[in-house]
């Protein structure tokens, strides 16, 4: 009995680890690189923090109780679409046409399965569109009409284009020194079953000509996930995280120089991207996360299994 001790304690321990492991899950979101504090009134950076804060319980809420990061990537960003605070959804801005064209991708880092729409005008939630045309398409990327078209199909919420019309995104319309939109989405997800997924959702940058496309639904630019590196989700001017392929230069980082997370980050953020051209938030397959940006400010918010739940609305970096 004495020598069966070592064993029960070593498969007690082992029982323990695998409860723990089993259980561990971490989150971040993004409320748009433009997001600085001195943007927004007092009142207004109080509402945006909220809404910030009920985004990242429920996106916990979902990875607490084991369910997928897919899920709660998509329903962290759909609550914030549905937040005219946001550009993303309901508060997305307007293009030089006096329109709204919105973009929006998710990507299951399990599979490399990814969805994308471009330039939709009447989908309500255009993520969950972009999850459709993952699971239900034999395609990555469905744009303007088309991707409204298969909206409908999918018998998802459609609206017409006045639900877009909100008053701060007028504003931000008519104010010629708005360069960076204040409030693209996005999140990023490590749950307990070891995968990751990420999400982002936009109106694209405001006065962007008609049919512009951004870097927000293009993968491996705006948005990327693969179980074996990282989840990310970015912001700030797309013309630039297109051209150098950010989201995927993230996981190639990781995966051929073994570079950690925060340092990967940093080093597009300081070396390759000019300052003030955006953020990016990203969790790694160990869940750990990183949220740095070279503008003026970033909401953010993070949470893991280990305790943390926080929302960051200063402009330190
Ligand atoms: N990246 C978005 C775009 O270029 C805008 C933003 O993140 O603010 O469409």
């Amino acid at each position: 009995m004495r020598h069966c001790l070592p064993l029960f304690l070593f498969l007690g321990l082992s029982i323990f680890a695998a409860e723990a492991q089993e259980h561990r899950y971490a989150i971040a979101i993004h409320g748009g690189a433009g997001s600085a504090p001195s943007n927004f009134s007092n009142e207004a950076n109080i509402k945006r923090a909220a809404s910030m804060k009920a985004a990242l319980e429920t996106g916990t809420n979902i990875l607490k109780d084991g369910g997928t990061s897919l899920d709660a990537v998509e329903a962290v960003v759909r609550l914030l679409e549905d937040d005219a605070q946001f550009n993303a959804g309901r508060g997305a801005v307007f293009n030089a046409a006096g329109g709204h064209e919105l973009d929006a991708s998710i990507m299951d880092g399990r599979t490399l399965a990814c969805g994308a729409v471009a330039g939709v005008t009447t989908t309500k939630n255009p993520i969950t569109l972009a999850r459709l045309v993952m699971t239900d398409t034999r395609h990555v990327l469905l744009s303007g009409p088309g991707a409204d078209k298969f909206a409908e199909e999918k018998k998802v919420p459609l609206v017409t284009q006045d639900y877009f019309h909100t008053l701060a995104a007028r504003k931000a319309w008519q104010d010629s020194r708005a360069k960076l939109s204040k409030g693209t989405v996005g999140c990023v997800a490590l749950d307990s079953h070891g995968n990751l997924a990420a999400a982002t959702s936009t109106g694209g940058l405001s006065n962007k000509k008609f049919g512009r496309v951004g870097d927000s639904p293009i993968v491996g630019a705006g948005t990327y996930a693969d179980n074996t590196t990282c989840a990310v989700s970015c912001t700030g001017t797309g013309e630039e995280y297109i051209r150098r392929a950010i989201a995927y230069d993230m996981a190639a980082q990781m995966r051929y120089a073994s570079t950690p997370i925060d340092k990967a980050a940093n080093e597009i953020l300081t070396q390759r991207l000019k300052k003030n051209t955006g953020g990016i938030i990203a969790v790694d397959k160990d869940g750990k996360i990183t949220m740095q940006f070279n503008t003026g400010g970033m909401a953010r918010a993070a949470a893991d299994s280990k305790g943390r739940f926080e929302v960051i609305w200063g402009e330190e970096k």
